[in-house]
C-alpha cells in the first residue's frame, strides 16, 4: 500500500521561504543529506521514478525546499544537500535560519529521513542535522546509503558503529537502516517505515 502511495509522487512546488510552502499539507516527510550522499537517488528509488528528484550536478547550489505530492495532502520534501563548501557563508547562515524555522514551526513535518554515504557516516554536518531534528522532536530514519560499496561484513560493522554512536537516542523515534539506491537493498523495510510515517 505504501509502495503504491510513493509511486504517485509528482513535483508540486519549490519554496525558498516558509510562506511559500503548501498550505494544505497535513503530513510531510523531509529528506536530508550531504551533497553526493545519494539523496536524489534514494528519493527516485523509493518512489520508483527515474527523474523525480534531480541528481545534483551543482551540489548545494539551490537552497529550496522541493515538494513532491503523494496524495491527500501528503508530501515528500527534498531539502538542499549540505556540507558543500562553495555556498557562501551569508547564504549558509540564512539557510540555517530557514531550516530551523521549518523544523520548529511546520506542524505537518513529523519525520525526517537522513541519508548518509555508508563510507562516510556521521560527519559534523550530519550530526548538526540530527540534533536539529531531535531538538525539534521529529521521528528520524537514518539511511546508510551506498551499502553496495561495502562487503556484507563491513555493512554490518558500520551499522553497529552508527547505532552505537547514536546510543540511547535509538528508540521508537530513531531508526537506522542499511540502504542502496542502486541495488534497492532493504527497500521493503524502508518503505514500510515510511508507511508508518505517512499513514500514522
Ligand atoms: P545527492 O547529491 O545526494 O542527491 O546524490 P545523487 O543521488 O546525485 O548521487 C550521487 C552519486 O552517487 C551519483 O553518481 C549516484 O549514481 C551515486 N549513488 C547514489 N546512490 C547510490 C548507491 O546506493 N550505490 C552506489 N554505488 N552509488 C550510488
Amino acid at each position: 500500500m505504501i509502495e503504491k502511495l510513493l509511486r504517485k509522487a509528482t513535483f508540486a512546488t519549490s519554496a525558498a521561504q516558509l510562506n511559500q510552502i503548501p498550505k494544505d499539507s497535513v503530513c510531510e516527510v523531509a529528506f536530508a543529506g550531504r551533497s553526493n550522499s545519494g539523496k536524489s537517488s534514494v528519493i527516485n528509488c523509493l518512489t520508483g521514478q527515474k527523474k523525480l528528484a534531480r541528481t545534483s550536478k551543482t551540489p548545494g547550489r539551490t537552497q529550496l525546499l522541493n515538494y513532491f505530492i503523494l496524495e491527500d495532502n501528503k508530501y515528500i520534501v527534498d531539502l538542499p544537500g549540505y556540507g558543500f563548501a562553495k555556498v557562501n557563508r551569508k547564504q549558509q547562515l540564512k539557510w540555517q535560519e530557514v531550516l530551523a524555522e521549518y523544523f520548529y514551526k511546520c506542524k505537518p513535518l513529523q519525520s525526517v529521513v537522513l541519508i548518509m554515504d555508508i563510507r562516510h557516516p556521521l560527519k559534523e554536518s550530519d550530526v548538526q542535522m540530527l540534533n536539529l531534528a531531535i531538538d525539534a522532536d521529529k521521528t528520524i530514519l537514518v539511511l546508510l546509503n551506498k551499502a553496495d560499496k561495502l562487503s556484507k561484513n563491513l555493512q554490518q560493522k558500520t551499522l553497529m558503529q552508527v547505532k552505537e554512536a547514536l546510543g540511547e537516542k535509538e528508540d521508537e523515534k530513531l531508526f537506522v537502516e542499511l540502504f542502496s539506491a542502486s541495488k534497492k537493498t532493504n527497500i521493503q523495510k524502508v518503505s514500510a517505515i515510511l508507511g508508518q510515517f505517512f499513514l500514522a
